[in-house]
């Protein structure tokens, strides 16, 4: 899928979203004794292994991706001074499920620890699907090159195999990252990338985690690891926190906007454009 598709998709449900945050912003749950998360299924998905390293014989195995076949998963990368991105990544998650639990939501990790071996990227979005999740999200660090700074919030595109060309669940992604692209603005230090995407948004159709996804999902990139800026920021319990607090209130909006009548007729399944 085109970037112009993605905005095309996006569109409509941008001017609903809108409207809805606002009513959100005005007191939607004012006096509400329910949680704002209750009822919600999140899967979050720290990306990559403490043990992938050491398997790369495992790690390196293929599997399918959506379409076309690609390693089970990679080691990841590592800050200039040792800071392994599946650390970074776990450590995040944890304080990203916490938060998310004490909103209402019930979170599901695709993996339990930190020195393990996989989950591959295959059984990782299966896990959000079996689960039937509301929403799922993988958080990443990116080894890009060392000038450069900031997140990107990357949306699933159509992969090869048209196994994921369903609007409904499309538009949900976009609104989904569109939510937390805007959210994360507010975290300290925190810029959109200055050498992926657009305004922290960018589309990727080669990645199975998103391929395979039959829930709304989106992975982070949530700063470059590479940068020695961006590491020591990555490196920070409070920093990390802000970015958690920041995905909560980024999640809580698109809960908003995909629950709103308007918006919920313009995702109906009527819309799906699925072609084989
Ligand atoms: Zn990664």
């Amino acid at each position: 899928m085109r970037n112009s598709r993605r905005a095309a998709l996006l569109s409509s449900a941008l001017v609903l979203f809108s409207i809805s945050a606002v009513g959100f912003a005005t007191g939607e749950y004012a006096g509400a004794s329910k949680l704002p998360l209750a009822g919600v299924t999140i899967a979050i998905d720290p990306g990559h292994n403490g043990g992938n390293a050491t398997y790369p014989w495992t790690i390196g195995r293929l599997v399918d991706a959506g379409g076309f076949w690609k390693a089970c998963d990679t080691a990841g990368t590592v800050t200039l001074s040792g800071y392994p991105e599946h650390a970074f990544a776990w450590a995040l998650s944890l304080t990203l499920g916490a938060d998310l639990k004490a909103a209402g939501a019930k979170v599901v990790l695709t993996r339990t620890n930190d020195h393990g071996v996989g989950p591959c990227i295959d059984e990782r979005a299966a896990i959000g699907n079996r689960v039937h999740a509301d929403l799922a999200i993988s958080l990443h660090g990116d080894g890009g090159p060392s000038w450069g700074r900031g997140f990107e919030v990357i949306e699933p595109g159509v992969s090869i195999s048209r196994r994921n060309d369903d609007r409904p669940i499309l538009i949900r992604s976009y609104v989904l990252g569109a939510a937390l692209r805007d959210a994360l603005q507010s975290v300290p230090q925190l810029v959109p990338s200055t050498y992926l995407g657009e305004s922290g948004i960018g589309l990727r159709t080669d990645l199975g985690g998103l391929n395979l996804s039959k829930v709304p999902k989106v992975l982070l990139e949530v700063c470059n690891l590479r940068n020695s800026a961006d590491a020591g920021l990555a490196d920070s319990p409070a920093w990390r926190q802000e970015v958690a607090l920041a995905l909560v209130s980024g999640i809580e909006r698109y809960r908003a906007a995909v629950r709103s009548p308007t918006t919920t007729s313009t995702l109906s399944p009527t819309t799906s454009t699925t072609g084989s």
